[in-house]
């Protein structure tokens, strides 16, 4: 597997955070996914997490300048030199530009754009499971459909930026998480 730069694309419930969690493991980079970022702003009360708790609580985005500066800063780290998963940022055509801009003044371009496509009910029902299970305050019935929207408005979009670029290779994520995993494997070849 070669491929060391990789974005996760997906609506909401589609399995990136586990699918990612699984290629950190394998690959030794780190795991970059900004709703933990935000969630841990969150809890510990920082100015950021201030902002942030009532716009993730409604499902709606959090500003680009928030996003963009913290995802800057972490894919800055050395830890991110050699490769990281990226999970849940890009979402908007704005945090997708500043994301190339950074790239490609650091000469580190993405080397993949895996997209887990999946049925959207399923989703929904693996959501509402999760909001049992782990009480997220933002898996709620109705903000599950709202996430749904913003992520069909404003981050399915980017699949064809990505597209563009030659970089997306689409995955089949329904089934079980090591089902997926091993097409992931598969499409990283
Ligand atoms: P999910 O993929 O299940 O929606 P995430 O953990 O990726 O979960 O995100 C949870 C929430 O955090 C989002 O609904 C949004 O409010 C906020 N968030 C996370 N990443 C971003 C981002 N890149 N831009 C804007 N808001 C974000």
């Amino acid at each position: 597997m070669s491929a060391r730069r990789i974005l996760i694309l997906g609506p909401p419930g589609a399995g990136k955070g586990t699918q990612a969690a699984r290629l950190v493991e394998e690959l030794g980079v780190p795991h970059v996914s900004t709703g933990e970022m935000l969630r841990t702003a969150v809890s510990a009360g920082t100015e950021v997490g201030k902002r942030a708790k009532a716009v993730m609580d409604a499902g709606r985005l959090v500003s680009d300048e928030i996003v963009i500066e913290i995802a800057e800063a972490r894919l800055g780290k050395p830890d991110c030199a050699g490769g990281f998963v990226l999970d849940g940022f890009p979402r908007t055509a704005g945090q997708a530009q500043a994301l190339d801009a950074m790239l490609e003044r650091r000469s580190t371009p993405l080397d993949c754009c895996l997209a887990l496509t999946v049925d959207v009910e399923t989703v929904v029902e693996r959501l509402l499971k999760r909001a049992e299970i782990e009480g997220r305050s933002d898996d709620t019935a109705e903000t599950i459909r709202e996430r749904m929207k913003v992520y069909e408005d404003q981050t399915a979009p980017l699949l064809e930026h990505y597209r563009g670029m030659g970089l997306v290779r689409e995955v089949d994520g329904m089934g079980s998480p090591g089902d997926v995993a091993g097409r992931i494997g598969e499409a990283l070849g």
